[in-house]
């Protein structure tokens, strides 16, 4: 189950400013090491080592005065279709209005966990002012100041508490999860289908497993492995279109429950820039990914055809491009299995560990042959390196100025690293330490 939170309320409740600063630290970081432009709306977040995604609906659905009904309507949808907890922000200095009313009549309906966010409570004036929102009904209310940042702390800890607990008692620990996305018409449903076809290759169905998505285990060209099947839901719910949120949103829910993602393209059409939204949020979630060049059927090809469309590709993901690049017709069930022994190889890498000694061997040898350039008259020195112990690899590097290593620098460490251990297709995390 994917951990959503969505922030709902009228316009100038202070919604995106709370949105900032829910996402602001961690989202700077991760963005800046993946060179990923930052998207407005939705951010991931963290609170006491728990992980979710934030959501401003305020964001996707904008109202004018006139149009305020259809924009609550669309607001709260996108929370209860998608979200796993409701922020319902209202502020404490205006006090309580009709529009607010509005929100809470339809918000009480849902069985879902909704807070009562009391925003711009930010002294201890104003903090004699909220009690006024328990009047709309709903349980919990929290007073906070999205400016100042005082409340947010028990807000939030309220939020872990009501989070869905996933990765604990996973029954299917140590299968690869892979999720397939792309844009409609990519071939997504042909190709499940085609493994779905294969009945003797599934193990057992796990619908249900999350309302939006099919997870069925399967057994399939000697691999075993839970495929995430998202084409199907588009087809079968009718969402409005228009709403790119909803793809984004399902998007991202696939992503948080994978651990390998299978970009599906359409080669007749080439890699496009919403190819490249789900490769930076892959690369945001820290997910494996392969891009799987479908229809290459359609394609008139000489003897570098593939050369040339990989090529364009991986100009097209610049630092990105460690990702490996599959050309498949699932039509003419041609490398199908080669996508997925692929996806199921990067899966291997994301759990690959390096012995520290042969790590320390190795790089320092590099880092010896090419050290970090001086900055300002001082030397930088590396003295050890060590992979810690986290979930997808990443390094630390020790060293007496980390300060003042740069990106080039970091790259060309990054770089080494997948040239000498084969992470092909993973996201690696290099970090530099002051020893
Ligand atoms: P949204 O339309 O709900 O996304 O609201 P914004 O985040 O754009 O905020 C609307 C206005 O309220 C801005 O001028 C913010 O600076 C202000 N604001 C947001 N949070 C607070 C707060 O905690 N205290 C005060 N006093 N103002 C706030
Ligand atoms: P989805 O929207 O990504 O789920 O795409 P579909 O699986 O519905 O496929 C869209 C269209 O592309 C259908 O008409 C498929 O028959 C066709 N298609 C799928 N894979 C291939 C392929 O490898 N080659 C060709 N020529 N057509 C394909």
């Amino acid at each position: 189950m994917a951990n959503i939170v969505a922030i709902v309320g009228r316009p100038n409740v202070g919604k995106s400013t709370l949105f900032n600063r829910l996402i602001e630290r961690k989202q700077a970081i991760m963005d800046d090491e993946a060179g990923v432009t930052r998207d407005r709306h939705y951010g991931l977040s963290e609170w006491t080592g728990k992980h979710f995604t934030v959501v401003d609906t305020g964001g996707y659905v904008v109202g004018s005065e006139d149009i305020f009904e259809g924009a609550i309507r669309d607001q709260v949808k996108i929370a209860l279709d998608e979200a796993s907890v409701i922020l319902f922000m209202v502020d404490t200095k205006t006090g309580m209005t009709d529009l607010d009313k509005d929100f809470a009549r339809i918000l009480r309906s849902t069985n879902k966990p909704v807070l009562v966010v009391a925003n711009k409570t930010d002294n201890s004036e104003l903090q004699m002012m909220y009690h006024e929102f328990y009047g709309l009904g709903i349980e919990d209310v929290f007073p906070v100041s999205a400016n100042n940042g005082s409340g947010t702390g028990e807000l939030l800890d309220k939020v872990v508490e009501l989070l869905p607990q996933s990765d604990e008692e996973n029954p299917y620990e140590g299968i690869p999860r892979i999720a397939v996305l792309g844009r409609p018409n990519a071939g997504k449903s042909s190709f499940v289908n085609l493994l779905l076809g294969e009945e003797r290759n599934i193990v057992t169905d796990l619908a249900g497993t999350t309302r939006d998505s099919i997870n069925s285990h399967y057994n399939a060209f000697g691999q075993e492995f839970i495929l995430t099947d998202t084409a199907g839901i588009r087809k079968r719910t009718k969402v409005k279109e228009k709403i790119e949120f909803y793809s984004v949103m399902r998007s991202i829910q696939a992503l948080q429950d994978s651990d390998v993602c299978i970009l599906m393209i359409d080669a007749s059409r080439g890699f496009e820039s919403q190819d490249m939204n789900i490769v930076s949020l892959a690369a945001r979630y820290k997910k494996g990914l392969i891009i799987m060049v479908n229809k290459w059927d359609l394609v008139t090809k000489d003897h570098k055809t593939a050369e040339r469309f990989t090529k364009n590709i991986q100009e097209k993901l610049g630092p990105l491009s460690y990702v490996p690049i599959v050309y498949t017709s699932v039509l003419n069930k041609q490398r199908v299995h080669k996508a997925i022994e692929t996806a199921v190889g990067v899966y291997n890498n994301m759990t690959h560990r390096i012995p520290t000694s042969q790590l320390n061997d190795i790089m320092l040898d590099e880092i010896g042959a090419f050290p970090p350039p001086a900055t300002k008259g001082k030397y930088i020195r590396i003295k050890y390196i060590t992979q810690l112990p986290t979930k997808t690899p990443s390094f630390a590097f020790f060293c007496n100025l980390p300060q003042y290593i740069k990106d080039p620098y970091r790259r060309f460490i990054e770089n080494k690293l997948r040239a000498h251990f084969g992470f092909e297709g993973v996201p690696i995390q290099v970090y530099f330490r002051k020893k």
